[in-house]
């Protein structure tokens, strides 16, 4: 006897072969491989969340991106970039950690995993997990030079250390900063706001000579200044893109981990993104979805829309630097 065995289509070339809400989730509807032979572009899920602050449950984030992702089509009506046609993008599973309750060591196997992907050239778009994650994925990313950051999210995570650990999703640019992996001068923070602890607790951010843009400033000013600013600030070479959701207001996002009232948009965030096109990307991430904290699976879905519009961007990056 045999089960159903429609012809495959592991890169999708016939989006109307099946429906997209049938078969095993992965990101976009992407083949899943295990090795990096014939991929451009990984997407990888980062299921941890022990550098969370308050409200955990990013752990949770890589499954319900994948599903809600599926839902998306191959196209972008608006850009009319074709990722799926300008790069072989690849599902390459969950860095699982082995050791979830040690957070440096889990962080080293975020590192680990990384390092391998990059080596081979390999553009990693990652789903997280909370903020942590960016820190060791920029040792990997970042490793031979510093890249500049375009940083969207409430808060300016440039903290130190917090509750006895130098660790958490408050703190991974600093660290990068420290460790030389971003360039202070060519990082641009966007849609910070919220209460604070204390009233310089990003004060990092300003010394070291990062450009805060924050909500006040996107209110009045909008998408496209925001455009403006970011690509001033980064300019021509390598960037990386971290995406947190909370940037977005908990209205359209309640499901992170520490929403912050007053953010933007869905439709904003994705104009914002659009206008990003054309520069260096160099690796990408989408944090802090936390599905226990999200009603209707609304986070997801609006993390996933956005990380498909990274995708774009990423894809044409990656396409900009190929060899022709
Ligand atoms: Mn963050
Ligand atoms: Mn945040």
């Amino acid at each position: 006897m045999t089960l159903k065995q429609p012809a495959r289509y592991p890169d999708l070339a016939d989006p109307q072969a099946r429906p997209r809400y049938t078969g095993i989730s992965t990101f976009f509807r992407t083949a899943h491989t295990e090795t990096l032979a014939d991929v451009d572009i990984g997407l990888i899920g980062v299921p941890f969340d022990g550098g969370v602050t308050n409200r955990t449950g990013a752990r949770h984030g890589p499954r319900a991106v994948r599903d809600q992702s599926s839902l998306l089509r191959r196209y972008n009506a608006a850009t009319g970039i074709k990722p799926f046609e300008l790069a072989r993008i690849r599902d390459l599973g969950d860095c699982w950690i082995e050791q979830p309750f040690e957070l440096t060591g889990a962080l080293a196997e975020i590192e680990a995993f990384l390092r391998p992907i990059v080596e081979a050239n390999v553009i990693p778009v990652s789903i997280g997990g909370d903020h942590s994650i960016s820190w060791p994925i920029l040792r990997a990313v970042a490793a031979k030079r510093p890249a500049g950051l375009i940083h969207i999210d409430a808060h300016c995570d440039t903290g130190d250390d917090y509750l006895g650990s130098r660790f958490h999703h408050g703190a991974p640019f600093r660290r990068a900063v420290e460790e030389g992996l971003i360039d202070p001068k060519r990082t641009i923070q966007i849609g910070i706001r919220g209460t604070t602890n204390d009233a310089d607790m990003w004060g990092f951010s300003r010394d070291s000579g990062m450009r805060v843009l924050d909500m006040e400033e996107f209110h009045d000013n909008g998408w496209a200044h925001a455009v403006r600013e970011a690509r001033h600030i980064v300019g021509d070479g390598p960037v990386y893109l971290t995406y947190d959701i909370d940037s977005l207001d908990p209205a359209q996002a309640p499901g992170t981990g520490t929403p912050e009232a007053g953010g933007l948009t869905a439709l904003e965030a994705i104009r914002l993104l659009r206008g990003l096109r054309g520069l260096d990307f160099v690796g990408a991430d989408l944090v802090e979805v936390a599905p226990s904290f999200d009603p209707g699976t609304l986070t997801a879905f609006n993390g996933a829309s956005l990380l498909f519009e990274i995708l774009c961007l990423v894809a044409e990056a990656w396409d900009a630097r190929k060899p022709k």
